[in-house]
């Protein structure tokens, strides 16, 4: 029985043959679509074991790939575009990448630029300029040192104190046991857990690796053509936080960026698509002058509200996510019965 990830990549496949393209290009026109990436590490790098992204080779891939079937443009134009009826030729694509680690440093904004793709980077405001290790990338750091092992052990500790009966098995299973802690005190276990590994401090490290963009980095970043987003201060689980901690993550920071960048609005991408509740979702987009609020579950209809799109998680492989995935939930009911028809026969080939 073939796995269904395996499924979703033949379906991909076949999805990117020329006949069925030109069957699915009038499916993506009916789209806001929107791709996400995490960071992206020169390849055979230190940092691809430490942070989350993929390797420069396998992005390059993608970007050749994503530029035969769809037409790269900004995440501007695709908001624009979304109220808009079917568009003529190929449908609009946005790319954009999570976390604001250094894309230029990495070789990813000069392949974006070889092949002339605008893009959009969101930033966590609190690590700008590597002056803050966010504490996912703790976690992550952890495993990529010390091991899967060590870092389970360590986080059951942890966990255990906080909530008896609430360990882990896997270090898979510790993004949705930390989304039940105190949004306030996540940078605060985190610090702990880091310790309790045995870590380098935290002030070297960052030194050593230089995970993020810094100011300067993000004006060329705009020069270059590009945009740029928030992905909130600290990096929370938005459905988490108290008015307070909405205005200290969201709509303050969003003041910052737009001031220090001279920006009228800014586009928003939540950590994790932890979205806020959605009575909330328009309100504080008015607060904090966001073009658009993007959760993380897929590509959306276009049409959909900005305080409600989405976007496709593009790193997990286009086959799966941009070709794959969204023809088995789109309920297009024409395309099913194509890949119903054809199915078995491709997966042969
Ligand atoms: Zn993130």
């Amino acid at each position: 029985m073939p796995s269904r990830a395996a499924i979703l990549r033949a379906v991909g496949a076949c999805a990117r043959s020329p006949v069925i393209s030109r069957l699915l290009r009038s499916f993506y026109r009916r789209r806001a679509n929107i791709v996400y990436y995490h960071g992206i590490w020169p390849t055979r790098s230190a940092a691809l074991a430490l942070f989350y992204g993929i390797d420069l080779d396998t992005f390059r891939d993608d970007m050749k790939t994503l530029c035969r079937y769809f037409r790269p443009v900004s995440l501007d134009e695709v908001l624009r575009a979304n109220d808009a009826g079917e568009t003529e030729g190929k449908p609009p694509i946005a790319v954009t990448f999570d976390d604001g680690s250094d894309l230029a440093g990495s070789g990813a904004a000069d392949v974006l630029g070889d092949l002339g793709i605008p893009a959009t980077t969101f930033v966590v405001l609190a690590c700008v300029g590597n002056r803050h290790l966010m504490w996912q990338h703790k976690c992550s750091a952890i495993q990529g040192m010390r091991g899967d092992d060590i870092f389970v052990r360590q986080f059951n500790r942890l966990t255990e104190k906080l909530a008896p009966g609430s360990s882990v098995r896997s270090p898979k299973e510790h993004v949705a046991r930390a989304r039940l802690w105190p949004m306030e005190r996540k940078d605060e276990y985190a610090d702990a857990l880091w310790k309790a590994c045995d870590m380098p401090l935290v002030g070297e490290f960052l030194e050593e690796h230089k995970p993020y963009v810094n100011w300067d980095d993000l004006e060329d970043w705009r020069r270059r053509g590009h945009e740029i987003g928030l992905h909130t201060r600290t990096h929370p689980f938005c459905s988490r936080l108290n008015a307070r901690e909405i205005e200290a993550e969201i709509v303050e920071p969003a003041r910052e960026l737009r001031e220090r960048l001279h920006l009228t609005s800014v586009p928003f991408a939540y950590p994790f698509g932890d979205r806020l509740p959605r009575e909330q979702e328009e309100g504080v987009a008015a607060m904090g002058r966001l073009s658009c609020l993007l959760g993380i579950r897929g590509l959306s209809p276009r049409g959909t509200p900005p305080y409600h799109l989405d976007r496709a998680r593009a790193e997990a492989g286009l086959h799966d996510s941009v070709f794959g995935r969204p023809l088995l939930h789109a309920g297009a009911e024409r395309h099913r019965r194509i890949l119903r028809r054809n199915f078995s026969r491709w997966t042969r080939s």
